[in-house]
């Protein structure tokens, strides 16, 4: 999972597509970087491993003379590129016209093999990523734009992608909808795209839509668009749910739902599943991707929610930070507890999910050492049971509590020293998803998986 957000026609595009990739921080922090087109027409890329407020600070972007950019903020998963983002570059065509492009993506491809098959000798690393740039120049068509279309018509799995090019801003999202991607636009007209909704309060633009699935948007340097649609769209999304579970920010809008209220639905069901069945004081959330649940939850269980963990605001997302050890260290110091809260009280600690294990464990522990007479684990997701193949970071089910302990809640209540753990049902988070017609990949909570690693449709329902 990582943040993309694009921009054309509109003046200092370098630091408005910082400033969007400042608000979608919260989906990668590996690295970030950006790529524009300067005022004499020279495709420039500028990235660096950290945050974006250190590697594009506003003396850097703001003193670029650019009115198309792009840029991405990574979050590295398993089989996916280390390298930061942007790629880009310049190529020769078969004609000898020299092309300048670059690319940003969100998500993960899959069939990579057959791709390597059918195009060898074309890659300089493993990255599923640098394999777009990488291929871009061997496709069919006279134009970038035809290139693109011929390219990500091969392409399988999770794909939202942004290029930039002297033809202008083409954005595509896969055919499954994996991973988000919206447009937008400026007083003026000019296009913006984002992985998220709240990226065009930051970038001084206005959502317009989303970029549907199979659809490829491209605008003109002049601001001119042209919609164009991958041939195998399908008439079933597979949207990924943990993205409202735990990524996307509650001050946004995601695949169409606002997601304040889709985090509450979540709460709501998960009371609605547990009422009379924990004898509890209160309600402790575990902050911020639990609390929009947990005040729903709260209020539906009859419980007073209280904030007995507080965390420290300059601490990065723990789930995305990268190998155990590490996880650790950030869950201690993102996190403290509220003694006056917890002492001698019956808990319900809820959380958005449970994957690994390691944050759980260490505020169990933390909140029994101030004096927690029972912690009860409440989460706002089904067991995550199965690795994500689509671009979000659980490469091992080994690494999954809940695989280990075969969905045994006393088992692993047992194993983070919980008094007990209870989990939403699958059904409860279909019904908080408010479906006419299922529209989500549930692949890492019942091993249905839309696409096949190796890029063959399943049929998974
Ligand atoms: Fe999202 Fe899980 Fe599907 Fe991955 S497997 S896309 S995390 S729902």
């Amino acid at each position: 999972m990582c943040g993309v957000v694009g921009i054309i026609g509109k003046e200092e595009a370098p630091l408005w597509t910082s400033r969007g990739l400042y608000a979608l921080q919260h989906r990668g922090h590996d690295s970030c970087g950006i790529a524009y087109i300067n005022a004499e027409n020279q495709l420039s890329v500028h990235s660096g491993k950290g945050a974006v407020a250190d590697v594009l600070p506003n003396e850097l972007t703001q003193a670029i003379d650019s009115r198309a950019c792009l840029g991405q903020n990574l979050y590295t998963t398993y089989g996916s590129s280390h390298s930061p983002q942007p790629f880009g570059g310049r190529f020769w065509d078969a004609d000898g016209k020299i092309h300048q492009v670059a690319v940003v993506h969100n998500g993960q491809l899959c069939g990579l093999d057959r791709l390597r098959k059918k195009y060898p000798n074309m890659y300089s690393s493993h990255s599923d990523s640098e394999v777009i740039f990488a291929l871009l120049p061997h496709m069919k068509g006279k134009s970038i734009l035809e290139k693109i279309i011929s390219l990500v018509s091969e392409l399988e799995g999770a794909f939202s992608l942004i290029f930039l090019s002297e033809e202008g801003l083409t954005a595509v999202r896969d055919s499954n909808g994996f991973r988000p991607l919206v447009l937008g636009n400026a007083d003026a007209g000019e296009t913006m795209l984002a992985s998220e909704v709240n990226a065009f309060d930051l970038m001084g633009g206005h959502f317009e839509r989303e970029v549907d699935a199979g659809e490829i948007i491209h605008t003109s340097w002049e601001g001119e668009r042209s919609f164009f649609h991958l041939e195998n769209r399908k008439e079933k999304l597979t949207q990924c749910v943990f993205e409202h579970i735990y990524f996307a920010r509650p001050d946004n809008q995601l695949f169409g739902k606002p997601g304040y209220s889709t985090q509450q639905e979540l709460g709501i069901q998960a009371a609605r599943e547990l009422k009379g069945k924990i004898d509890a004081d209160v309600v402790v959330p575990v902050p911020d991707s639990a609390t929009i649940a947990s005040i729903a939850f709260a209020r539906e269980i009859g419980l007073p929610m209280e904030m007995g963990l507080l965390r420290h605001h300059f601490a990065s997302r723990t789930f995305i930070t990268r190998g155990q050890s590490n996880r650790e260290r950030a869950v201690r110091l993102k996190f403290n507890i509220v003694k006056d809260v917890i002492q001698g009280k019956k808990i319900i600690l809820s959380d958005d999910s449970l994957v690994r294990s390691t944050t759980s464990k260490i505020l169990i522990k933390m909140l029994k050492d101030g004096g927690a007479k029972e912690v009860h684990l409440v989460l706002f997701s089904p067991h995550i049971t199965h690795s994500c193949i689509y671009g979000i970071n659980t490469p091992t089910r080994e690494e999954l509590i809940a695989y280990r302990m075969e969905m045994d809640n006393d088992r692993i209540a047992a194993e983070i020293n919980a008094d007990s753990t209870t989990y939403l049902s699958i059904e409860g988070l279909r019904t908080a998803m408010k479906q006419t017609k299922d529209q989500y990949c549930y692949a890492c909570m019942n091993g249905d998986y839309p696409i096949a690693k190796d890029g063959q449709l399943t049929g998974a329902s």
